[in-house]
């Protein structure tokens, strides 16, 4: 073999061995870091929740806004190049004399050419629901979950029944495209609450950064004792806590810029919380699987029913 084609095929393995190294690295490795540790206690949720008096949700609502398509490994790492479905929700609670809701997604424009769907249907239905809702909370504050606040028609109304945490505020860049114009969060008072907190009957925020500094995650237990937990986007699909796999860090490190370890140690506790209490519903930010399934059982109900709530409001007075 003459001394040149040596040379160059020493290059080729070089470079392919460094490749493949990448490859792995930032498409496919995804072990649990041996520091990653988050504890949730839900005997201490159960507790708070027993403690504050009221009606629970008597049913919980579900629109499907929206939806995203991502390759199987920015979801999982590791599983391949197929193109898997990223539905984005909004959620209802409806009590007997109000209604709280849960994630906005994003509109059209917000949207643009990365959604492979949009229903402006369900865009306007919830729009028009968090005009009458006395609380809106949001899982983190990524586009498709605070846009329909952002892009509110009449904002001015609806903030004051929006509980924004100090940290879905403070990075405003996490939030890109969508953002506040200037001078709207004048004299807002974001909700500043260490670990958990109680704010409306059967309903806890867990404080839960690392996809975003502002992540949470939404307990709801209604008024027959079905629990709910809502988890935002520590995983896209519930496959991720099943297989305790993160996102490719590809997606975790120069897209979302997450705290991987902190990510993986809520996966750990999900997957133990599961374990251990098999009938608490884990809704993942964008699993149309879980979801459909959750309305097939019952769980949550299809669509936002305005109607029902204009006859329930109109009844009261
Ligand atoms: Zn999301």
């Amino acid at each position: 073999m003459p001394k040149w084609l040596r040379a160059v095929l020493g290059g080729l393995a070089v470079l392919l061995v460094v490749a493949g190294a990448g490859y792995y690295w930032f498409i496919v490795e995804s072990n649990m870091p041996s520091d990653a540790g988050y504890t949730f206690d839900i005997g201490e949720v159960r507790r708070m929740v027993a403690a504050v008096p009221g009606d629970k949700p008597e049913r919980v609502e579900v629109e499907k806004i929206a939806a995203f398509s991502f390759p199987a490994t920015a979801i999982v790492a590791g599983d391949g190049w197929t193109q898997r479905d990223m539905p984005v929700f909004s959620y209802r609670l409806v009590y007997p004399r109000r209604t709280v809701v849960i994630d906005t997604a994003l509109s059209a424009d917000l949207g643009g050419d990365n959604l492979v769907s949009f229903d402006p249907d369900a865009y306007a239905r919830m729009t028009e629901a968090m005009a009458g809702a006395s609380l809106i909370v949001i899982t983190h504050e990524h586009m498709d979950h605070i846009g329909g606040i952002v892009e509110h028609p009449d904002l001015a109304a609806i903030l004051p029944n929006t509980r924004l945490t100090v940290e879905q505020l403070a990075h405003p860049e996490r939030s890109a495209p969508a953002s506040f114009s200037d001078g709207v969060l004048d004299g807002y008072e974001p909700l500043d609450y260490e670990k958990s907190i109680v704010v409306a009957p059967g309903v806890v925020l867990i404080e839960a950064p690392g996809h975003s500094p502002g992540s949470q995650m939404i307990y709801v237990q209604e008024a027959d004792g079905t629990e709910i937990l809502f988890i935002g986007d520590i995983a896209w699909h519930y496959r991720n806590i099943v297989t305790q796999r993160e996102r490719a860090r590809l997606v975790t490190q120069f897209f979302l810029k997450e705290d991987r370890t902190a990510v993986f140690g809520q996966l750990a506790a999900l997957k133990r919380l599961s374990e251990a209490e098999p009938e608490i519903s884990i809704v993942p930010g964008h699993d149309g699987e879980i979801v459909g399934g959750l309305v097939e059982a019952g769980v949550l109900t299809e669509g936002f029913d305005l109607a029902v709530m204009e006859t329930e409001a109109s009844a009261m007075q």
